[in-house]
């Protein structure tokens, strides 16, 4: 036998090796003593996670170790990277023979199973997933164990992109599937856990496939936290129709809620004036999942104008939010075994917080539910019983329950607190009588009292010290009469003890059994905190109530992108900007303008403010009249997929080929530049016939489309095509962004300018507009189409003598202007003028 097989066979390594064998996904904790241990692989990855020192047992096997303490910490970093534990703790054995401990899992930690507060994140969800194909449908599950919240979905099977995509946009933090089905394809960067399941966690007959769902999550739960079970809410299946739909690369292109460079910058960072965590979850699912329902987007409304109209309450209604603690989370940690006295605290705290802004709610008629009968008699059994001193984290440390509540409990608590009198006053007696001035009482778990004595002094102990204990520094007795008080106080500490793990454990299953009267009260509240937090939005931004239209036409007047607005550097204005499209003659409008015109913004400021409608809130605008789409498909930019083998154009394609198979005559659709990962006549063909396949349809699909191929404005010939264009103006080789949208075209793309101003060397952009001028030179010779001269272009060349007093005035202006440092609405006052002024000339 080698010596690394010699050192496996011994009987603690044989037992651990039986558990990892039942556990090969996981990484075992095995309770030895004060620490956790780990061995073989499992020790090797926790080294380098945990960064703790990776050792051998007997010089062999590959061992690392976590002092049992400070276990939460050490599991939650395993957690968040992606790992599952098993917690092996020691138990008593049955045998009084056996050699060893025995030992038993108690849990098993899974991303997507875990109620931890310090595991979780109090503004997102953390769901479980599971994916059941069953014939011809999947069906998908999403369930938030830390909330009871479950939802599910089914799809033909058929459906592969939309079942990726709904899995991708809930973002589970673990998938669960039967060890027989196979999978969608997932991004092999995709950070969701995911777990095969056996037969065994499957109903033993055939059952209606959500009852297979709430039997197999159930299961699951079971297997992961041994003692106890979980409840959800009754299952809620989506109807997709029901919602805007938003691919997962909607989602992040319009940075909703994710943004790769800066974590507020999105949509959520700008929404998110929450207080309270269900308010902040509720609100990031209200943004991935917009309404389509008229009549939920108008009573959204409703409560925004009442909120809007009541500052002084809302400033009353917040401080109380922010005394609620998160009623979901504690419940589900209720029902985890993981309840803390300090939590009765919370929930009581919570109840009256919740009456509280019940009536100024009331007084401002804001339909808000009452108390639920359940919650009234629970608060009552948590007043009659919990003291209303200060309550501890643990039981045990401080007293739970109120004077006068049971009488065996006061009394006991008088000898508890008698005792430690008692022990004083038995410490100075036993000093004064020996003269040994060391002599100290002293308690531990494992020895109890004794009368500690320190080395030099030991010598001269009473002779009715008994000996207890010799350490290096000093010597343990005790004494009978010690004894006699240790019993006392021992016996008072167990009555103690029962009588409050009696009456905590009947408050935690009280809660329990009023499950879904906390829950209402828990959403109620979360509703609240998102309107709120909408209202507030409305009147920092000065944002209005759009008109709901149901023609399929679009009007949107001087909007503004909520988030590119909030974070403009200060002294900077947002240039607002309108748009309007309808199903008929002005469906797909061709956008183009120079690099850093404001296109993009532009357009996901549409699709954005399109994204706040259908959320029930008021919108950047000054004026809106809007129809309700179905979904949102954006086509921006990219990055390679090389993991996956595909290059920039092929996922282009990819994404484009998805919308043109998708979408409706009710969808709006970005195309931020489609065609530019190829040859440019490849490209300017495949965007041009895009475009043209769009116009066919009838009604048409709403669509912007910006682009860098000037020839695709020549498609503007009443088919449903338009052409919008970014204004900018040019003097001297400078160019000014003015971020104003116009119908018509862009004059020029200033691509040679943007790279200037991004640090490019001269001799690169020098050579680069030598060879544009080469090359537009010979696009006229083969008589493409010439722009206009510019507008103004005859005023600043104009000879000084022919001037007006008001031409000679405006020219002064321009002259002087530091073109690039004008703010675009001033630069915007200028044109006007200039504009009146070549319209007065004509
Ligand atoms: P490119 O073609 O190079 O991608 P683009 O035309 O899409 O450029 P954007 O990225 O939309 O340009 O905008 C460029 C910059 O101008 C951004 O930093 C944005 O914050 C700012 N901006 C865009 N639109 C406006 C606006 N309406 N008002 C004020 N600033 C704006």
């Amino acid at each position: 036998m080698s010596e690394e097989l010699e050192a496996l066979n011994t009987p603690v390594m044989r037992q651990y090796l039986e558990v990892k064998s039942q556990h090969p996904d996981g990484i075992v904790f095995f309770r030895m003593g004060d620490f956790y241990e780990m061995f073989l692989d499992d020790a090797k990855q926790a080294a380098v996670l945990l960064d703790i020192t990776l050792t051998k047992r007997q010089n062999q096997i590959p061992m690392a170790g976590i002092p049992y303490h400070a276990m939460e910490g050490y599991i939650a970093k395993l957690i968040s990277g992606g790992k599952k534990v098993v917690v092996c703790e020691q138990t008593k054995s049955d045998d009084p023979k056996a050699k060893i401990m025995s030992r038993e899992v108690v849990r098993i930690v899974t991303p997507g199973t875990v109620v931890e507060d310090n595991l979780l994140s109090g503004y997102q969800n953390n769901y479980l997933s599971l994916f059941l194909a069953e014939k011809k449908f999947v069906y998908l599950a999403f369930a938030d164990v830390s909330t009871a919240e479950l939802v599910y979905f089914y799809y033909p099977a058929s459906e592969h992109e939309k079942i990726k995509d709904t899995i991708q946009r809930f973002s589970p933090k673990e998938l669960l599937y039967p060890e027989s089905s196979l999978l969608p394809e997932f991004p092999k960067d995709s950070e969701i856990i995911l777990t095969s399941l056996s037969p065994s966690f499957f109903p033993a007959k055939e059952t209606k496939p959500i009852d297979t769902v709430v039997h197999v999550l159930d299961a699951y739960l079971q297997y992961n936290y041994r003692q106890h079970s979980f409840k959800f809410k009754a299952p809620r299946l989506i109807d997709e129709s029901d919602f805007l739909g938003l691919d997962e690369r909607t989602v992040s292109h319009l940075e909703l809620v994710e943004n790769q460079n800066n974590k507020n910058h999105t949509l959520f960072g700008v929404l998110n004036r929450c207080i309270t965590s269900p308010g902040k979850r509720y609100l990031r699912q209200r943004i991935l999942f917009p309404t389509r329902n008229p009549e939920m987007i108008r009573s959204h409304w409703d409560k925004i104008e009442i909120l809007s109209g009541s500052k002084k309450e809302r400033a009353i209604i917040k401080t109380s939010l922010a005394e609620m603690i998160d009623l979901e989370r504690v419940l589900a940690r209720f029902r985890g075994g993981k309840a803390s006295p300090r939590d009765f605290r919370g929930i009581q705290k919570s109840i009256q917080a919740y009456e509280g802004i019940k009536s100024v709610l009331d007084s401002i008629g804001f339909s808000f539910s009452s108390l639920q009968k359940g919650i009234l008699s629970f608060q009552k059994q948590m007043e009659t019983r919990i003291t209303d001193e200060e309550l501890p984290v643990f039981l045990g440390n401080s007293p739970f329950l109120k004077k006068g509540y049971s009488a065996d409990y006061d009394k006991a608590s008088l000898a508890k607190e008698k005792g430690k009198d008692w022990i004083l006053e038995l410490e100075e007696k036993e000093k004064s009588n020996s003269g040994l001035s060391t002599l100290k009482i002293r308690y531990n778990k494992i020895l109890g009292y004794f009368i500690e004595i320190s080395r030099g002094q030991a010598k001269d102990a009473p002779s009715h010290f008994v000996k207890k204990q010799t350490l290096v520094t000093g010597e343990r007795f005790t004494t009978p009469e010690l004894e006699e008080m240790e019993r006392a106080i021992l016996e008072a500490d167990e009555i103690i003890e029962a009588i409050e793990k009696k009456e905590f454990d009947f408050l935690v299953s009280l809660a329990l059994e009023n499950f879904s009267d906390f829950l209402h009260l828990a959403s109620e509240i979360a509703s609240l905190d998102y309107h709120l937090s909408l209202t507030e939005c409305k009147e920092e931004f000065q944002w209005i109530c759009p008109e709901i239209r149901e023609d399929g036409n679009m009007i949107l007047t001087e909007s503004r992108h909520p988030v590119v607005e909030a974070f403009l550097p200060v002294g900077e204005r947002f240039v607002p900007n309108s748009i309007e499209l309808n199903p008929s003659e002005d469906a797909i409008a061709i956008l183009t303008g120079p690099n850093m015109a404001g296109k993009s913004t532009y357009m996901r400021q549409v699709a954005i403010v399109q994204i706040l409608f259908q959320m029930g809130s008021y919108i950047p605008a000054k004026s809106a009249s809007l129809p309700i789409v179905d979904r949102i498909f954006t086509r921006i930019g990219s990055g390679d997929n090389l993991t996956t083998g595909e290059s920039t154009f092929y996922v282009e394609m990819k994404e484009t080929a998805y919308i043109l198979s998708q979408y409706t005559k009710d969808s709006l659709i970005i195309f931020d530049e489609v065609g530019r990962g190829t040859s440019t006549y490849d490209g300017l063909s495949i965007a041009w016939a895009i475009i043209e396949f769009l116009s066919k349809d009838f009604p048409r699909a709403k669509t912007i489309f910006a682009t860098h191929y000037h020839e695709l404005t020549e498609l503007e010939k009443g088919n449903g095509i338009f052409n919008l264009y970014l204004d900018t103006y040019e003097k001297e080789g400078e160019v000014l962004f003015l971020k104003k949208v116009k119908r018509g075209k862009s004059k020029q793309s200033f691509g040679i300018y943007v790279a200037k101003l991004a640090g490019i060397p001269e001799v690169v952009t020098s050579r680069a507009k030598n060879i544009l001028s080469g090359l537009e030179s010979k696009k006229r010779e083969i008589k493409i189409k010439t722009e206009e001269p510019s507008l103004f272009g005859s005023l600043l060349e104009a000879p000084s003598s022919s001037l007006t007093q008001g031409e000679e005035r405006i020219l002064k202006k321009l002259k002087g202007l530091e073109i690039n440092k004008i703010p675009p609405m001033e630069a915007l006052q200028i044109l006007e003028e200039l504009n009146r002024w070549s319209k007065e000339k004509e």
